[in-house]
């Protein structure tokens, strides 16, 4: 088994000479930054987050003004990032902190914790790099260059993995500085002992190339273990451009607060089993929608598909014009230029693409 901490002193030797440079990194540590980089990075890769980054912190460089910030403004400004409860979770917990009376995220993974949307990884993320504070912070990334480290033979994603790496890395910060060795960690996995998918780990140019049990065993691209995922389901979909009688607006649906895409205004979509005008009535009534449309104005303008969760979907893309507009507050009618500015989930966007693509 190698030896933990020399191992450690080992990466945090070629972090200084190899760390990314990052903006969230510049300056002296704020953990506002490493708040908001964090919750960006979440199923994001960083070359995306970076240009979301400075809008942000041009926008909103403390946790004050977030605090103080307009949830339609972030949501637009997060628009292309994708998973917007992350951007809803990082403002409610900034209004939190400032009313418990915080100017910056605080140091205590226990606190920290305890506000929306943080995890254990980005409540280890911040009481480590923010604070230089001996507290592990484990990720996918983590665990692939741990597992490989240590040759742990457990499912990615598990349990059982997360434990036993975290356990691995608590052992490893005694005698370096957190800060440097979690960031050490995450560099190390996202340049070196990268994932197997479309190539090898370049464990010739690694720090412990030999002290690792899965490059001695030549097991790099076995380890970790294969996730067990839950089966995907396909499922066929009508995306429903529902035009004004002018041709100048759309019918959009506004989501609830739970779930996915919660409160968001949506391109109504429904399961297609066979023919439209029967999906149509089965979805109206499941909604109780008093919704006449004008038939002969039917038409198919494209077809895309999307994923979300354990689903797959592949939606026919038609447009209709309605003749009257549908009570309640979850419907509303919008111009084609209101819709360029709202924040959309993507199946919407896609939908709108087919429309454009057709003119
Ligand atoms: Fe990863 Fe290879 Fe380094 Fe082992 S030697 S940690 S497999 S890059």
């Amino acid at each position: 088994m190698p030896e933990l901490q020399s191992c450690a002193r080992l990466l945090v030797e070629w972090f200084r000479r190899h760390a990314r440079v990052l903006p969230w990194r510049e300056g002296a540590y704020n953990p506002y930054k490493i708040l908001v980089s964090e919750f960006m990075l979440q199923q994001t890769q960083v070359g995306t987050v970076i240009p979301y980054f400075e809008r942000w912190m041009a926008r909103w460089p403390d946790l004050n003004s977030l605090a103080a910030a307009d949830e339609p403004e972030a949501l637009k400004l997060w628009e292309g990032l994708g998973y917007y409860s992350r951007c809803r979770n990082l403002l409610k917990a900034a209004r939190a902190m400032v009313k418990a009376g915080y100017t910056c995220p605080p140091a205590s993974v226990e606190e920290l914790h305890a506000f929306p949307g943080v995890g254990g990884y980005t409540a280890g993320a911040i009481a480590s790099i923010g604070y230089d504070l001996p507290v592990p912070a484990v990720d996918g990334n983590v665990e692939r260059v741990i597992s490989r480290l240590l040759s742990i033979e457990e499912p990615s994603g598990s349990a059982a993995l997360r434990h036993k790496v975290a356990e691995a890395v608590s052992a490893m910060l005694d005698g370096v500085s957190p800060r440097e060795f979690n960031q050490a960690l995450m560099d190390l996995g996202a340049m070196v002992c990268t994932p197997s998918r479309g190539g090898v780990p370049f464990c010739g140019e690694c720090p412990w190339e030999k002290s690792c049990r899965a490059h001695e065993t030549g097991r790099e691209r076995e380890l970790p273990l294969p996730r067990q995922r839950a089966p995907i389901s396909q499922e066929d979909a009508w995306g429903f451009l529902a035009v004004s009688p002018s041709q100048e607006g759309l019918l959009l649906h506004h989501r609830s607060n739970k779930g996915l895409w919660a409160d968001m205004w949506e391109i109504p979509w429904f399961t297609r089993n066979g023919e439209f005008w029967e999906d149509f009535d089965a979805w109206r009534r499941s909604y109780g929608l008093e919704l006449q449309l004008d038939r002969d104005s039917l038409r198919e303008v494209g077809g895309t598909s999307f994923s979300f969760t354990t689903h797959h979907v592949r939606a026919w893309v038609v447009v209709c014009t309605i003749k009257n507009m549908p009570m309640g507050e979850e419907w509303g009618m919008f111009k084609f230029n209101e819709i360029d500015n709202l924040s959309l989930p993507a199946p919407s966007r896609k939908f709108l693409s087919c429309l454009k693509e057709e003119k």
